[in-house]
C-alpha cells in the first residue's frame, strides 16, 4: 500500500499543473512591498523573544487581509489562518522573524544602528541571519493568497516564528514552545513549507536536499576548576586557562581523529571562553562554551560519550577538576522525501528547470526539525546573492548582505506550493477514493 501511495504521489507529482491565471498581477503589485516591508524590518531588528514590534506589524498586515489572527503563541509568534473557499487539507507556511546580537557593517541607507542588552552585555542588534527577508516573503504570500480564495481547495496556516536562533538562557521558546502550544493542531496541519535565504546562493536560484538536510545542534558547558596564584608564581597554583587550553585541542581531536567524516559532517566549536580579571593572576576558575553539530545519530553518540570522558580526564591529568554538560538544541532537520518528490514540478516550474539544485548537508541547525517531527515538512534554501557577485558573507556576520530583488521568488514559490500541495492532496484523495 505504502509503495501504491509513492507511485501515486510521483505519478500525481509529475503531471504538469497549469500555471494559475490572474496570479501575475498580484505577485507585481505585492514585489515592491516585499521589499519595502524587509527594509523596514531589517532597520527595526529585535532579538529572540523580543519581537515585539515585528509581531504587531505582522498582526495588522494579516488583519487587514482579513485572515484570522492569534498573537502570544510562544510569546511573541504570531499565527494566521486563511480558509479557502472549498474545503481541504491544512498546509502551514513558516517564517522566522528573530534577528541577532551583531553590530552591522553594511552600508545601506537601511542599515541597522539598533543596540540592546544580550546576556549582560551591550550588543548591536542585526538581521544577520536574513530572518528579515523570510518575515515579508511570508507577509507577501498571506496578501497574494488572500485576494485568491477561490483557487485554495483548504486551509492555509501562516506561522511567524519568534526565537528561531533560541530563546535567552532561562526562557523557553521558538518552534518548540509554538508545537508545545498547539500550532499544528486545530486546525491540524498536513504538511509545512518553509524556507531559508542564503547569501551565497545566486537570486533566482532555489537548493534542496532531500531527507536529512541540516545538522542536529546542541550546546555544551564545561568549567574548570583550578587554584588561583600569583601570575609570576604559577606553580603555587593550578591554572586554569591551560587546562582550557589543552581541553579545546583534545575535542578538536575527536572530530579530526575518531569520527568518519566521509561518511557525514561533525563540528565541535568552542565559542565562548571566560576567566582571569588581571595580567598578574591565574584564576581560579574558566568556563566555556560551545556548541555541537552532528548529521548521523552515532556520530552523535560518540561524540557526545567522548566528550564526556575527555573533558574531567584532561583536567585530571594537570590537577584539576572539570565538568562538562551537553544540552540537545535542535534536531536533525528532515525532509520528507515523498513530499519533496511531489512538490518539486511545482518548484521547477516556478524558478525554471535548471534553477532548482540539489545541495549537500549543511551543519547549521533549524528549529524547524520540531515541525518536522510532528508532521511531514520541506525546508529549502532561496537565492539571496546579487549574481556575478565574487565576494558574498556569511550568515552570523556584521557583513552579512541580501539582495532582495530575490524575494519575489520566494513569494512565488510558496504560493503555488500552498495551492498545488491543497489541490493535489484533493485529486489524489479522489482518485484513491475511486
Ligand atoms: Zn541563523
Ligand atoms: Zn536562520
Amino acid at each position: 500500500m505504502k509503495n501504491f501511495l509513492s507511485l501515486m504521489l510521483f505519478l500525481i507529482g509529475s503531471s504538469a499543473f497549469a500555471q494559475y491565471s490572474g496570479l501575475e498581477k498580484d505577485y507585481k503589485s505585492v514585489e515592491n512591498k516585499v521589499i519595502e516591508w524587509r527594509r523596514d524590518i531589517h532597520q527595526n531588528p529585535e532579538l529572540s523573544n523580543r519581537e515585539f514590534k515585528t509581531a504587531e506589524k505582522i498582526a495588522k498586515h494579516l488583519r487587514s487581509l482579513g485572515i484570522e489572527v492569534q498573537t502570544g503563541v510562544a510569546h511573541t509568534g504570531v499565527v494566521g489562518i486563511l480558509k479557502g473557499d472549498q474545503d481541504g487539507k491544512v498546509i502551514a507556511l513558516r517564517a522566522d522573524i528573530d534577528a541577532l546580537p551583531v553590530y552591522e557593517r553594511n552600508d545601506l541607507p537601511y542599515k541597522s544602528n539598533v543596540t540592546s542588552e544580550f546576556l549582560g552585555e551591550k550588543v548591536g542588534v542585526m538581521h544577520a541571519c536574513g530572518h528579515d527577508t523570510h518575515t515579508a516573503i511570508l507577509m507577501g504570500v498571506a496578501e497574494v493568497l488572500s485576494k485568491n480564495k477561490d483557487k485554495i481547495k483548504g486551509t492555509v496556516k501562516f506561522i511567524f516564528q519568534p526565537a528561531e536562533e533560541g530563546p535567552p538562557p532561562g526562557e523557553e521558546g521558538g518552534a518548540l514552545l509554538m508545537v508545545k502550544e498547539g500550532v499544528l493542531k486545530n486546525p491540524d496541519v498536513d504538511a509545512i513549507f518553509g524556507l531559508h535565504i542564503n547569501s551565497q546562493t545566486p537570486v533566482g536560484v532555489i537548493r534542496y536536499k532531500s531527507g536529512g538536510t541540516m545538522a542536529a545542534a546542541q550546546s555544551f558547558t564545561i568549567n574548570v576548576k583550578g587554584k588561583q596564584s600569583h601570575g609570576s608564581q604559577p606553580w603555587s597554583g593550578i591554572d586554569p586557562i591551560m587546562i582550557s587550553a589543552k581541553i579545546i585541542d583534545g575535542l578538536q581531536t575527536i572530530i579530526s581523529r575518531e569520527v568518519n567524516l566521509t561518511q557525514e559532517a561533525a563540528v565541535i566549536t568552542v565559542g565562548k571562553i571566560k576567566s582571569g580579571v588581571r595580567f598578574n593572576i591565574i584564576p581560579e576558575s574558566a568556563e566555556m562554551i560551545g556548541t555541537i553539530r552532528t548529521l548521523d545519530y552515532d556520530m552523535k553518540d560518540h561524540i557526545n560519550k567522548r566528550m564526556m570522558e575527555m573533558v574531567p580526564d584532561i583536567a585530571k591529568a594537570y590537577g584539576a577538576v572539570a565538568t562538562i554538560e551537553i544540552k540537545d538544541a535542535t534536531d536533525i532537520t528532515y525532509n520528507d522525501p515523498a513530499l519533496v518528490e511531489q512538490m518539486l514540478p511545482t518548484m521547477k516550474r516556478v524558478a525554471g528547470d535548471s534553477n532548482v539544485q540539489t545541495q549537500n548537508a549543511v551543519t547549521g541547525a533549524e528549529d524547524f526539525s520540531y515541525f518536522q517531527r510532528e508532521v511531514p515538512g520541506f525546508f529549502f534554501f532561496l537565492g539571496g546573492m546579487t549574481p556575478g557577485t565574487t565576494e558574498s558573507f556569511p550568515h552570523h556576520t556584521p557583513d552579512f548582505l541580501i539582495d532582495d530583488s530575490g524575494l519575489n521568488l520566494g513569494v512565488r514559490t510558496l504560493t503555488e506550493m500552498s495551492l498545488d500541495y491543497l489541490n493535489r492532496s484533493i485529486s489524489n484523495d479522489t482518485k484513491i477514493k475511486g
